[in-house]
Protein backbone atom coordinates (compact mmCIF):
# COMPACT_ATOMS: atom_id res chain seq x y z
CA UNK A 1 0.00 0.00 0.00
CA UNK A 2 1.19 3.21 -1.20
CA UNK A 3 -0.14 6.67 -0.06
CA UNK A 4 0.08 9.54 -2.29
CA UNK A 5 -2.02 12.47 -3.14
CA UNK A 6 -3.63 13.07 -6.07
CA UNK A 7 -1.30 15.52 -8.03
CA UNK A 8 -2.96 18.49 -9.32
CA UNK A 9 -1.78 20.71 -12.36
CA UNK A 10 -2.98 23.97 -14.04
CA UNK A 11 -2.15 24.66 -17.47
CA UNK A 12 -3.02 28.28 -19.40
CA UNK A 13 -4.16 28.26 -22.71
CA UNK A 14 -3.76 31.31 -25.10
CA UNK A 15 -5.91 33.59 -26.09
CA UNK A 16 -8.65 32.82 -28.82
CA UNK A 17 -9.51 34.91 -31.55
CA UNK A 18 -12.62 36.32 -29.47
CA UNK A 19 -10.33 37.44 -26.71
CA UNK A 20 -7.64 38.59 -28.80
CA UNK A 21 -10.43 41.29 -31.08
CA UNK A 22 -11.95 42.35 -28.10
CA UNK A 23 -8.31 43.32 -26.76
CA UNK A 24 -9.08 41.15 -23.67
CA UNK A 25 -6.31 41.59 -20.64
CA UNK A 26 -4.24 38.49 -19.42
CA UNK A 27 -5.02 38.27 -15.38
CA UNK A 28 -3.10 35.03 -15.02
CA UNK A 29 0.79 34.48 -14.54
CA UNK A 30 2.85 31.81 -13.71
CA UNK A 31 5.94 31.28 -11.54
CA UNK A 32 7.62 28.05 -11.52
CA UNK A 33 5.02 26.37 -9.27
CA UNK A 34 2.86 29.35 -8.85
CA UNK A 35 -0.22 30.36 -10.37
CA UNK A 36 -1.00 33.69 -9.43
CA UNK A 37 -4.84 34.81 -9.96
CA UNK A 38 -4.50 37.18 -6.61
CA UNK A 39 -4.97 34.87 -4.30
CA UNK A 40 -1.71 33.09 -5.32
CA UNK A 41 -1.99 29.38 -5.48
CA UNK A 42 0.33 26.59 -6.25
CA UNK A 43 0.28 22.91 -7.33
CA UNK A 44 2.59 20.35 -8.48
CA UNK A 45 2.76 21.90 -11.85
CA UNK A 46 1.98 25.01 -13.57
CA UNK A 47 1.50 24.77 -17.12
CA UNK A 48 2.04 28.32 -19.11
CA UNK A 49 0.96 27.39 -22.92
CA UNK A 50 0.07 31.07 -23.00
CA UNK A 51 2.42 32.45 -24.85
CA UNK A 52 4.95 30.43 -27.44
CA UNK A 53 7.43 33.51 -27.37
CA UNK A 54 7.98 32.33 -23.82
CA UNK A 55 10.83 29.87 -24.68
CA UNK A 56 12.23 29.35 -21.43
CA UNK A 57 8.55 29.09 -19.84
CA UNK A 58 6.73 27.69 -22.30
CA UNK A 59 4.73 24.31 -21.78
CA UNK A 60 4.09 22.28 -25.00
CA UNK A 61 1.89 18.99 -25.51
CA UNK A 62 5.27 17.08 -24.83
CA UNK A 63 5.80 18.78 -21.52
CA UNK A 64 2.99 18.37 -20.43
CA UNK A 65 2.97 14.82 -20.96
CA UNK A 66 6.23 14.16 -19.24
CA UNK A 67 5.08 15.97 -16.57
CA UNK A 68 2.07 13.53 -16.00
CA UNK A 69 2.14 10.78 -18.53
CA UNK A 70 5.72 9.21 -17.83
CA UNK A 71 5.05 8.26 -14.47
CA UNK A 72 1.45 7.53 -14.78
CA UNK A 73 3.01 4.61 -17.55
CA UNK A 74 5.90 4.09 -14.83
CA UNK A 75 2.88 3.09 -12.61
CA UNK A 76 0.79 1.04 -14.38
CA UNK A 77 3.64 -1.12 -15.21
CA UNK A 78 4.32 -1.73 -12.05
CA UNK A 79 0.63 -3.01 -11.58
CA UNK A 80 -1.42 0.18 -10.09
CA UNK A 81 -4.32 1.80 -11.33
CA UNK A 82 -4.15 5.17 -12.69
CA UNK A 83 -6.34 8.56 -13.88
CA UNK A 84 -5.74 11.71 -15.20
CA UNK A 85 -9.58 14.09 -15.26
CA UNK A 86 -9.26 16.93 -17.07
CA UNK A 87 -11.48 19.76 -15.55
CA UNK A 88 -12.33 23.71 -16.17
CA UNK A 89 -14.98 25.59 -18.31
CA UNK A 90 -16.08 25.04 -21.99
CA UNK A 91 -13.02 26.32 -24.27
CA UNK A 92 -10.29 26.14 -21.58
CA UNK A 93 -8.11 23.72 -23.05
CA UNK A 94 -9.71 20.07 -21.70
CA UNK A 95 -9.70 18.45 -24.63
CA UNK A 96 -6.70 19.82 -26.41
CA UNK A 97 -4.83 18.48 -23.54
CA UNK A 98 -6.55 14.94 -23.46
CA UNK A 99 -6.85 14.41 -27.00
CA UNK A 100 -5.10 17.02 -29.03
CA UNK A 101 -5.22 17.02 -32.64
CA UNK A 102 -3.35 15.41 -35.18
CA UNK A 103 -0.41 18.00 -35.45
CA UNK A 104 -0.33 18.28 -31.77
CA UNK A 105 -1.71 14.96 -30.16
CA UNK A 106 -2.60 15.30 -26.38
CA UNK A 107 -2.02 13.01 -23.21
CA UNK A 108 -3.79 10.05 -24.40
CA UNK A 109 -2.53 9.62 -28.07
CA UNK A 110 1.23 10.17 -26.43
CA UNK A 111 0.53 7.73 -23.69
CA UNK A 112 -0.78 5.21 -26.09
CA UNK A 113 1.79 5.19 -28.26
CA UNK A 114 4.37 5.32 -25.41
CA UNK A 115 2.89 2.26 -23.74
CA UNK A 116 3.48 -0.09 -26.99
CA UNK A 117 7.08 0.93 -27.36
CA UNK A 118 7.29 0.09 -23.63
CA UNK A 119 5.37 -3.29 -24.25
CA UNK A 120 7.92 -3.83 -26.55
CA UNK A 121 11.16 -3.18 -24.77
CA UNK A 122 9.96 -4.64 -21.53
CA UNK A 123 9.01 -8.14 -23.00
CA UNK A 124 10.91 -10.65 -21.71
CA UNK A 125 10.89 -14.24 -22.59
CA UNK A 126 7.95 -16.30 -20.46
CA UNK A 127 5.97 -12.41 -19.96
CA UNK A 128 3.33 -10.72 -22.52
CA UNK A 129 1.41 -7.65 -21.80
CA UNK A 130 -2.23 -7.60 -23.30
CA UNK A 131 -3.57 -3.99 -23.82
CA UNK A 132 -7.80 -3.35 -24.46
CA UNK A 133 -9.47 0.08 -24.75
CA UNK A 134 -12.98 1.11 -23.80
CA UNK A 135 -13.82 4.20 -24.64
CA UNK A 136 -17.61 5.95 -23.68
CA UNK A 137 -19.34 9.40 -23.30
CA UNK A 138 -21.66 10.19 -20.42
CA UNK A 139 -24.48 12.28 -21.04
CA UNK A 140 -27.62 13.43 -19.12
CA UNK A 141 -26.51 10.18 -16.75
CA UNK A 142 -26.81 7.51 -19.84
CA UNK A 143 -23.69 5.96 -20.85
CA UNK A 144 -23.08 5.25 -24.26
CA UNK A 145 -20.13 2.97 -26.01
CA UNK A 146 -18.10 5.34 -28.49
CA UNK A 147 -16.12 2.12 -29.88
CA UNK A 148 -19.72 0.13 -30.73
CA UNK A 149 -21.07 1.80 -34.30
CA UNK A 150 -24.31 -0.14 -33.93
CA UNK A 151 -24.77 0.45 -30.63
CA UNK A 152 -24.07 4.59 -30.57
CA UNK A 153 -28.11 4.77 -29.72
CA UNK A 154 -28.03 2.48 -26.64
CA UNK A 155 -27.34 3.27 -23.15
CA UNK A 156 -25.70 0.99 -21.08
CA UNK A 157 -25.64 0.53 -17.55
CA UNK A 158 -23.26 1.07 -14.47
CA UNK A 159 -23.07 -2.69 -12.20
CA UNK A 160 -21.26 -3.20 -9.23
CA UNK A 161 -19.34 -6.48 -8.63
CA UNK A 162 -18.42 -7.26 -5.28
CA UNK A 163 -14.48 -7.93 -6.12
CA UNK A 164 -13.99 -5.92 -9.20
CA UNK A 165 -15.91 -2.96 -8.14
CA UNK A 166 -18.40 -0.71 -10.64
CA UNK A 167 -18.25 -1.40 -14.42
CA UNK A 168 -20.23 -0.65 -17.55
CA UNK A 169 -22.39 -3.61 -18.11
CA UNK A 170 -22.07 -4.46 -22.19
CA UNK A 171 -19.13 -1.79 -22.53
CA UNK A 172 -16.73 -3.01 -25.86
CA UNK A 173 -13.42 -3.48 -24.12
CA UNK A 174 -11.47 -4.49 -27.57
CA UNK A 175 -7.95 -5.79 -27.44
CA UNK A 176 -5.20 -3.66 -29.81
CA UNK A 177 -1.78 -4.88 -30.86
CA UNK A 178 -0.24 -1.82 -32.03
CA UNK A 179 -0.51 2.39 -31.55
CA UNK A 180 -2.49 1.83 -35.23
CA UNK A 181 -4.99 0.02 -33.91
CA UNK A 182 -5.58 2.44 -30.99
CA UNK A 183 -5.57 5.35 -33.14
CA UNK A 184 -8.45 4.41 -35.75
CA UNK A 185 -10.63 3.63 -32.71
CA UNK A 186 -9.75 6.83 -30.97
CA UNK A 187 -10.44 8.56 -34.27
CA UNK A 188 -13.87 6.34 -34.29
CA UNK A 189 -14.95 6.97 -30.94
CA UNK A 190 -14.01 11.24 -31.36
CA UNK A 191 -16.54 10.78 -34.58
CA UNK A 192 -19.27 8.91 -32.96
CA UNK A 193 -19.16 11.49 -30.19
CA UNK A 194 -19.44 14.51 -32.39
CA UNK A 195 -22.25 12.88 -34.79
CA UNK A 196 -23.81 11.72 -31.76
CA UNK A 197 -23.82 15.78 -30.27
CA UNK A 198 -25.04 17.56 -33.24
CA UNK A 199 -27.77 14.62 -34.12
CA UNK A 200 -29.04 15.04 -31.09
CA UNK A 201 -28.54 18.18 -30.49
CA UNK A 202 -26.27 18.09 -27.10
CA UNK A 203 -23.66 20.09 -26.61
CA UNK A 204 -19.98 18.20 -25.73
CA UNK A 205 -19.47 20.50 -23.54
CA UNK A 206 -22.10 18.57 -21.18
CA UNK A 207 -20.80 14.92 -21.51
CA UNK A 208 -18.07 13.55 -20.14
CA UNK A 209 -16.03 11.52 -22.28
CA UNK A 210 -13.85 8.57 -20.31
CA UNK A 211 -11.58 6.58 -22.42
CA UNK A 212 -10.27 3.09 -20.66
CA UNK A 213 -6.72 1.40 -21.10
CA UNK A 214 -6.34 -1.83 -19.34
CA UNK A 215 -2.98 -3.14 -19.49
CA UNK A 216 -2.67 -7.00 -18.52
CA UNK A 217 1.01 -8.21 -17.70
CA UNK A 218 1.39 -12.19 -17.44
CA UNK A 219 4.64 -14.18 -16.34
CA UNK A 220 4.61 -17.21 -16.80
CA UNK A 221 7.60 -19.34 -14.84
CA UNK A 222 8.57 -21.49 -17.50
CA UNK A 223 9.86 -24.06 -14.57
CA UNK A 224 6.92 -24.36 -13.10
CA UNK A 225 4.63 -24.33 -15.70
CA UNK A 226 2.58 -21.47 -12.87
CA UNK A 227 1.49 -17.67 -14.33
CA UNK A 228 0.93 -14.93 -12.57
CA UNK A 229 -0.60 -11.82 -13.82
CA UNK A 230 -0.73 -7.92 -12.92
CA UNK A 231 -3.40 -5.96 -14.42
CA UNK A 232 -3.82 -2.21 -14.27
CA UNK A 233 -6.70 0.30 -15.13
CA UNK A 234 -5.45 3.61 -16.80
CA UNK A 235 -8.86 5.81 -17.17
CA UNK A 236 -8.24 9.35 -18.98
CA UNK A 237 -11.37 11.62 -18.58
CA UNK A 238 -11.92 14.57 -20.55
CA UNK A 239 -15.06 16.06 -17.79
CA UNK A 240 -17.98 18.39 -19.06
CA UNK A 241 -17.40 21.65 -19.17
CA UNK A 242 -17.17 23.17 -14.96
CA UNK A 243 -19.29 26.10 -15.73
CA UNK A 244 -22.44 23.84 -15.22
CA UNK A 245 -20.74 22.50 -11.92
CA UNK A 246 -20.35 25.96 -10.61
CA UNK A 247 -24.12 26.88 -10.65
CA UNK A 248 -24.78 23.69 -8.78
CA UNK A 249 -23.95 21.18 -6.83
CA UNK A 250 -19.85 21.97 -6.13
CA UNK A 251 -21.87 25.26 -5.09
CA UNK A 252 -23.79 23.40 -2.74
CA UNK A 253 -26.92 24.10 -4.23
CA UNK A 254 -29.28 21.89 -4.76
CA UNK A 255 -29.99 20.51 -8.54
CA UNK A 256 -33.01 21.58 -10.55
CA UNK A 257 -35.68 18.34 -9.93
CA UNK A 258 -35.81 16.17 -13.40
CA UNK A 259 -32.04 17.82 -14.17
CA UNK A 260 -29.71 15.22 -14.66
CA UNK A 261 -27.54 17.23 -16.59
CA UNK A 262 -24.64 18.44 -14.06
CA UNK A 263 -25.91 15.28 -11.94
CA UNK A 264 -22.27 13.56 -12.39
CA UNK A 265 -19.98 17.45 -12.40
CA UNK A 266 -21.86 18.21 -9.10
CA UNK A 267 -21.36 14.88 -7.20
CA UNK A 268 -17.56 14.81 -8.58
CA UNK A 269 -17.12 18.26 -6.73
CA UNK A 270 -19.03 16.87 -3.24
CA UNK A 271 -16.67 13.97 -3.70
CA UNK A 272 -14.12 15.74 -3.99
CA UNK A 273 -14.76 17.96 -1.11
CA UNK A 274 -15.58 14.91 1.07
CA UNK A 275 -12.29 13.52 0.10
CA UNK A 276 -10.19 16.28 0.72
CA UNK A 277 -12.14 17.15 4.40
CA UNK A 278 -10.72 13.54 4.87
CA UNK A 279 -7.39 13.74 3.82
CA UNK A 280 -7.07 16.90 5.58
CA UNK A 281 -7.85 15.28 8.56
CA UNK A 282 -10.94 17.38 8.91
CA UNK A 283 -14.00 14.94 8.77
CA UNK A 284 -12.26 11.00 9.03
CA UNK A 285 -15.82 9.04 8.66
CA UNK A 286 -17.15 11.63 5.95
CA UNK A 287 -20.04 10.14 4.05
CA UNK A 288 -18.38 10.22 0.19
CA UNK A 289 -21.73 9.72 -1.95
CA UNK A 290 -19.88 7.99 -4.85
CA UNK A 291 -23.20 6.29 -5.75
CA UNK A 292 -25.00 9.30 -6.29
CA UNK A 293 -24.00 9.28 -10.11
CA UNK A 294 -22.76 7.54 -12.54
CA UNK A 295 -19.04 9.13 -13.41
CA UNK A 296 -18.10 9.37 -9.40
CA UNK A 297 -19.90 5.59 -9.08
CA UNK A 298 -17.18 4.52 -12.33
CA UNK A 299 -14.42 6.56 -10.82
CA UNK A 300 -14.76 5.20 -7.39
CA UNK A 301 -11.52 3.97 -7.44
CA UNK A 302 -9.64 6.58 -9.10
CA UNK A 303 -10.83 8.89 -6.10
CA UNK A 304 -9.73 8.50 -2.71
CA UNK A 305 -9.32 4.87 -3.58
CA UNK A 306 -7.01 2.19 -5.44
CA UNK A 307 -5.17 4.75 -8.02
CA UNK A 308 -2.55 6.81 -8.76
CA UNK A 309 -4.88 10.21 -9.86
CA UNK A 310 -3.64 13.23 -11.49
CA UNK A 311 -5.95 15.98 -12.20
CA UNK A 312 -5.14 19.10 -14.80
CA UNK A 313 -7.62 22.68 -14.20
CA UNK A 314 -7.73 24.36 -17.73
CA UNK A 315 -7.59 27.91 -17.35
CA UNK A 316 -8.22 31.15 -19.82
CA UNK A 317 -6.21 34.04 -19.21
CA UNK A 318 -8.27 36.32 -20.07
CA UNK A 319 -9.70 39.09 -17.84
CA UNK A 320 -13.27 38.10 -18.43
CA UNK A 321 -13.21 34.40 -18.25
CA UNK A 322 -12.04 35.67 -14.18
CA UNK A 323 -14.96 34.49 -12.30
CA UNK A 324 -15.04 31.02 -13.83
CA UNK A 325 -11.02 30.83 -13.23
CA UNK A 326 -10.70 31.56 -10.14
CA UNK A 327 -13.53 28.87 -9.62
CA UNK A 328 -11.79 26.45 -11.29
CA UNK A 329 -8.57 27.31 -9.09
CA UNK A 330 -10.34 26.83 -6.44
CA UNK A 331 -12.09 23.40 -6.99
CA UNK A 332 -7.97 22.28 -8.30
CA UNK A 333 -6.89 23.88 -4.61
CA UNK A 334 -9.38 21.46 -2.79
CA UNK A 335 -8.51 18.38 -4.78
CA UNK A 336 -4.93 18.75 -4.17
CA UNK A 337 -5.61 17.34 -0.19
CA UNK A 338 -7.50 14.13 -1.59
CA UNK A 339 -4.82 10.96 -0.87
CA UNK A 340 -4.51 7.94 -2.35
CA UNK A 341 -4.38 4.24 -1.40
CA UNK A 342 -2.69 2.30 -4.34
CA UNK A 343 -1.71 -1.15 -4.49
CA UNK A 344 -0.35 -3.51 -6.76
CA UNK A 345 -3.18 -5.31 -8.70
CA UNK A 346 -1.84 -9.02 -8.62
CA UNK A 347 -2.64 -12.22 -8.91
CA UNK A 348 -0.17 -14.86 -8.57
CA UNK A 349 -2.28 -17.95 -9.80
CA UNK A 350 -4.00 -16.14 -12.20
P1 LIG B 1 -12.50 22.38 -23.93
O1 LIG B 1 -12.35 20.95 -24.29
O2 LIG B 1 -12.07 22.69 -22.52
O3 LIG B 1 -13.88 22.91 -24.18
P2 LIG B 1 -10.69 22.82 -26.14
O4 LIG B 1 -9.64 21.85 -25.76
O5 LIG B 1 -11.62 22.40 -27.20
O6 LIG B 1 -11.53 23.27 -24.84
O7 LIG B 1 -9.97 24.20 -26.48
C1 LIG B 1 -10.66 25.31 -27.04
C2 LIG B 1 -9.80 25.92 -28.15
O8 LIG B 1 -8.58 26.43 -27.63
C3 LIG B 1 -9.42 24.89 -29.21
O9 LIG B 1 -9.44 25.53 -30.47
C4 LIG B 1 -8.02 24.49 -28.83
O10 LIG B 1 -7.27 24.07 -29.95
C5 LIG B 1 -7.44 25.78 -28.23
N1 LIG B 1 -6.49 25.48 -27.16
C6 LIG B 1 -6.80 25.03 -25.93
N2 LIG B 1 -5.70 24.84 -25.17
C7 LIG B 1 -4.66 25.16 -25.97
C8 LIG B 1 -3.24 25.17 -25.77
N3 LIG B 1 -2.69 24.80 -24.61
N4 LIG B 1 -2.46 25.55 -26.82
C9 LIG B 1 -3.01 25.91 -27.99
N5 LIG B 1 -4.33 25.93 -28.24
C10 LIG B 1 -5.17 25.56 -27.24
MG1 LIG C 1 -13.84 19.64 -25.06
Amino acid sequence: DSEANVKVAVRVRPMNRREKDLKTKCVVQMEGNQTILRPVFAFDHCFWSMDESQKDKFAGQDVVFQCLGESLLDNAFMGYNACIFAYGQTGSGKSYTMMGSSEQPGLIPRLCSSLFSRTVKEAREGETFTVEVSYMEIYNEKVRDLLDPKGSRQTLRVREHNVLGPYVDGLSRLAVTSYKDIESLMSEGNKSRTVAATNMNEESSRSHAVFIIVLTHTLMDLQSGTSGEKVSKLSLVDLAGSERAAKTGAAGERLKEGSNINKSLSTLGLVISALADQGAGKNKSKFVPYRDSVLTWLLKDSLGGNSRTAMVATISPAADNYDETLSTLRYADRAKSIVNHAVVNEDPNA
